[in-house]
């Protein structure tokens, strides 16, 4: 199966600005921001979207969350706040079949998303 571009950076195969990696996930900065600061947290393992996330998983998925938790402080935007999104399937908007959180703040977020 052709590596996600995803699994390329976390391969070290192509450069991606990395924020964040442990032996569980990696986080880099979005390669098209849509805030000042955006990030996405991506676990080493494959999992394609949150649709096809199993109970296995559980303890990665909240893994995920705490390091989505831990970037925000690293790039100081915990103080005023910020947004964790996952995009799944079609109607979600997601474009890369490999499961990411993304992480954005350092602007005031519109609320309901477009
Ligand atoms: P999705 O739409 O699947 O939820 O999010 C995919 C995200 O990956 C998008 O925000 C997009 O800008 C980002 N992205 C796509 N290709 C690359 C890349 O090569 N490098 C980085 N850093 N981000 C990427």
């Amino acid at each position: 199966m052709e590596k996600t571009i995803f699994q390329k950076i976390i391969d070290h195969e192509i450069p991606a600005s990395i924020v964040y990696e442990d032996d569980q996930c990696i986080a880099f900065d979005d390669i098209d921001p849509q805030a000042p600061t955006h990030c996405l947290i991506v676990p080493k393992q494959l999992i394609a979207r949150l649709r096809e996330a199993k109970k296995e998983h559980q303890a990665l998925l909240g893994h995920l969350l705490l390091v989505a938790g831990e970037v925000a402080r690293i790039k100081a935007i915990d103080p005023n706040g910020y947004r964790v999104v996952i995009n799944c399937g079609r109607d979600g908007g997601e474009t890369v079949p490999h499961l990411h959180v993304h992480l954005l703040g350092g602007r005031s977020l519109q609320w309901p998303p477009g």
